[in-house]
């Protein structure tokens, strides 16, 4: 939108310019006033470009560093490190490549989600094979003016190229992250002559790179999104090695954790492996927030050691978000007491011992909340465990009912991740309906759902009416210690069997 106005304006004081001309106006102040702001401007973006490419690369005038970082420092992603140091082995065997004749790997696609550790990858990669290192971001290279974009991706390989001819290296590694910017599929931006020239330049200097170069260069590039990107960048000889960076298993987590952990003295009842079986679906980049948080939070309470207290609070700090001053009445303290008693009951009836923490505290968007561990990291689910989670989700509301009589506004994104499961169900052909298509009528679909949903809750409805007393005790107990962990919230449950 911004460079849409810019371009309006252009054209209407052209328009204004041609118009005066054909009136008879001398024209000659506005045409030198024209190239004067034409040079101010070109003049203004090639020091911003200088000034990106040193940000992005070293100190100018010096040579990009080979980045310190090697595989040992990334945890778990065996997989991932595995296939990325084959790839390398495989690029410094010039000899062996040259005499077969074999093309030389071009360029290494790393995918997944944020934060798992893609950017690190490329840095141990440039480490493993001795490589200068210079690295930016797809948003970098994108600019309204046609030609700035492929004048910066003949920069950077001309920069990489120039560095590591200066610190003697026979090698470079171009990162490029977000390449989905700079490489969605030609044509679907806005001002996409720009992208495409801009993508059409990368791809023609990834051709241009040579196995009988003195200097071989090689592009890293990373993603969440490969989906969008232009087949003609993942066609073979441009980035043929695609490698999953995916989120880390618990072994992954644990290993993680160690190394943030090196160099923080950790209490003795501190136990990594406990903290890694909580903190399923957490990136590494998560991970090293919470030994941070920890850190920050034993430094709060002028402790020397960090505790498992501090973990654990800076677990829920990383997952759910700060602590909020919001101060809820009595009667909402009560409410939202017995809604999270209610997830937390019927999560315990599905898993034993899944229970982690209930608290009536406020933190990021949620009022109260109460958290599960998975015993195992999951991947697959059958319809039984889909519907216990429905359970989980709708027992909040259901609680307030039993003792309110009516549900308030706070079960709404219960009843979000309700209708998600049970679409899963619908969608894997696990509902009554069986298999079914993906052009399955909307309202066939929103009245299974309804149904599946509807069918839980009455037996969630029967669970808490006939455990009623730990209903109420439990409540109780939260309402007074405002927080529960798993073992205090099992003792009690205990109590009243
Ligand atoms: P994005 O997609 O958002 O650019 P990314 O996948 O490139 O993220 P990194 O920048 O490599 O992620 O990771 C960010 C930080 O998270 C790292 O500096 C490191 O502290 C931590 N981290 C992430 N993954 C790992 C890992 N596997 N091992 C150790 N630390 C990790």
């Amino acid at each position: 939108m911004k460079y849409a106005v810019k371009e309006i304006m252009v054209g209407l004081g052209l328009a204004v310019i041609v118009f005066l001309a054909l009136q008879g106006f001398d024209i000659t102040p506005f045409l030198f006033l024209g190239v004067m702001v034409f040079l101010l401007r070109f003049m203004m973006d090639s020091r911003t470009n200088n000034k990106r490419f040193e940000m992005v690369g070293g100190h100018k005038g010096t040579t990009t560093k080979i980045p310190k970082v090697t595989f040992k420092d990334i945890g778990g992603q065996d997989v991932a490190k595995r296939e990325l140091q084959e790839a390398l082995d495989f690029m410094s065997m010039d000899s062996q490549i040259q005499k077969l004749g074999i093309r030389p790997l071009k360029g290494i696609l790393l995918t997944g989600p944020p934060g798992t550790g893609k950017t690190l990858m490329a840095k141990a990669a440039a480490n493993y094979t001795d490589s200068v290192f210079v690295a930016t971001s797809g948003s970098q290279f994108v600019e309204m003016y046609a030609g700035v974009g492929a004048q910066r991706v003949r920069q950077i390989f001309k920069r990489v190229r120039a560095d590591a001819e200066k610190a003697n290296k026979s090698s470079g590694i171009i990162f490029i992250d977000e390449i989905d910017v700079l490489g969605a599929k030609r044509g679907q931006n806005t001002s996409h002559m720009e992208y495409d020239q801009t993508l059409n330049e990368l791809l023609t200097q990834i051709d241009g790179i040579k196995v009988s170069e003195d200097i071989r260069i090689l592009v890293v590039a990373a993603t969440n999104r490969a989906d969008m990107l232009d087949s003609a960048l993942m066609r073979p000889g441009r980035f043929d090695r695609i490698v999953k960076v995916d989120l880390p298993d618990k072994d992954g987590r644990l290993h993680i954790l160690r190394i943030h952990a090196k160099g923080k003295p950790l209490a003795d009842d501190v136990d990594l492996d406990a903290v890694a079986k909580e903190t399923f679906s957490l990136s590494g980049a998560h991970l090293e927030s919470v030994m941070n948080e920890g850190a920050i939070q034993a430094m709060r309470a002028r402790r020397s050691q960090i505790t498992a207290g501090d973990l654990r609070e800076a677990v829920e700090k990383v997952m759910l978000g700060e602590k909020l001053d919001r101060k809820p009445s009595d009667e909402e303290r009560r409410r939202i007491a017995y809604h999270e008693t209610g997830h937390a009951m019927l999560g315990e009836r599905g898993k034993y011992g899944s229970v982690s923490s209930v608290t009536i505290t406020s933190r990021g968007n949620a009022l109260g909340y109460m958290r599960q561990n998975p015993e195992a990291d999951q991947y697959l689910y059958t319809k039984n465990e889909l519907l216990e989670r429905i359970q989980v989700c709708m027992a909040g509301a259901v609680a307030e009912e039993v003792v309110f009589d009516q549900r308030s506004t706070g079960a709404i994104g219960d009843i979000e991740q309700a209708t998600k499961i049970a679409k899963q169900i619908v969608s894997a052909g696990l509902s009554e309906l069986g298999v079914v298509s993906s052009d399955l009528p909307g309202s066939i679909l929103s009245k299974t759902v309804s149904q599946i949903i509807q069918e839980q809750e009455l037996l969630v409805f029967d669970y808490l009416r006939s455990n009623l007393d730990q209903l109420h005790r439990i409540s109780q107990a939260l309402l007074e210690r405002e927080k529960l962990s798993g073992d205090d919230f099992r003792s009690l449950m205990q109590l009243c069997a």
